[in-house]
């Protein structure tokens, strides 16, 4: 594919999260070709450019911009943190970059900052050295991922350990001017309006969030807020999707259930093939894994407990 020199240039200045801009170019190339021409102009990159911009919002763009800039941009310096010199990785999805609500971003940065401490604190570089067999390399990392809501921008499922933000939403049974917009913005089909009042059927909800921010009125907003964890997925020689361990647990459930995960691997028998993380835990089954008495989100219990703790706020 060719390229005009302005269209180069256009996409050398956009602003897009870094784990995104591998896409950039593809995507230019993709309008062109997609037009039956072979050569990518100023008009595919600006297109490219605006369906980024329409993608994380014209606020992203410029926080990456200023960013590149040097400038402070009011983020929290625990999600740039690089871990040099540790065996495992910390991924957190776009809303690190200020995409969508700084709601999400308040959880990801409640579960982030215990789940780093407990990591060091159980020295998780030394079980991954102790259970290396081959030259260290980047397979051998401990990956985890922290996704903002359910939609998964960059997929949990594939890591060693994946957290997903969740948000219940509730709604108030007045003052829904029936504009529609909770039902068109749902693409679960979950919102009904029903006798001038939203119905939310949780069966098909995935906790999203995405309701609530649609709803000027306020009708819909989120009581209950949790994580869903996933572990033992890798996107190796042998792919595996990773399985839940818990549906709905807050930031303290989180770091125990982490716990449970690298002690097992830590106790795991040394074999003379190389076992990864993700092998235990084919075998060993996630029951092990999982906490006694965890609730659902909907019940009393949650709700009380979220509150007494203050962990949701
Ligand atoms: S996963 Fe959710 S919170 Fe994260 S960038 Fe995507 S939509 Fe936003
Ligand atoms: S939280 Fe998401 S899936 Fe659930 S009703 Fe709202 S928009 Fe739909
Ligand atoms: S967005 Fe709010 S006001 Fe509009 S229909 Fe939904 S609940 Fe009612």
């Amino acid at each position: 594919m060719e390229w005009e020199k302005e269209a180069e240039d256009i996409l050398d200045h956009i602003a897009v999260p870094p784990m995104m801009a591998q896409f950039v170019r593809m995507d230019a190339e993709r309008r062109a070709l997609q037009k039956g021409q072979s050569k990518v102009t100023a008009a595919h990159a600006r297109a490219t450019m605006k369906g980024y911009e329409r993608t994380f919002g014209c606020e992203v763009t410029d926080v990456i911009r200023r960013m590149g800039r040097g400038e402070d941009v009011g983020l929290p310096d625990a999600f740039f943190e690089d871990d040099d010199g540790e065996l495992f990785k910390i991924d957190l999805c776009p809303a690190k970059y200020g995409a969508c609500t700084a709601e999400k971003r308040e959880m990801m940065l409640a579960v982030l900052v215990p789940l780093r401490e407990k990591l060091k604190q159980l020295n998780a570089t030394s079980i991954v050295i102790e259970k290396a067999r081959t030259p260290l390399m980047s397979h051998h990392v401990f990956r985890i991922a922290i996704i903002g809501c359910p939609n998964c921008c960059m997929s949990p499922y594939f890591n060693d350990f994946g957290i997903i933000c969740q948000l219940r939403p509730t709604v108030k049974s007045e003052g829904c001017t029936q504009c529609q917009a909770c039902v068109t913005s749902c693409s679960e089909g979950a919102i009904t309006l029903q006798n001038g009042s939203p119905v939310i059927d949780y069966e098909r909800c995935v906790l999203c969030g995405g309701c609530e921010k649609e709803c000027k009125q306020e009708v819909i907003f989120t009581k209950e807020k949790g994580y869903k964890v996933v572990v033992g997925g890798t996107g190796s020689r042998h792919p595996r999707i990773a399985q839940t361990v818990a549906q709905w647990t807050d930031a303290t459930g989180v770091t125990a259930i982490l716990e449970k995960a690298l002690t097992a691997y830590h106790e795991f028998p040394v074999e003379k093939k190389e076992i990864p993380f993700h092998e235990m835990v084919c075998r060993l089954g996630v029951d092990v894994l999982r906490l006694t008495g965890a609730r659902k989100p909907g019940t009393a219990a949650t709700t009380e407990s979220a509150e007494k703790r203050n962990i949701f706020q």
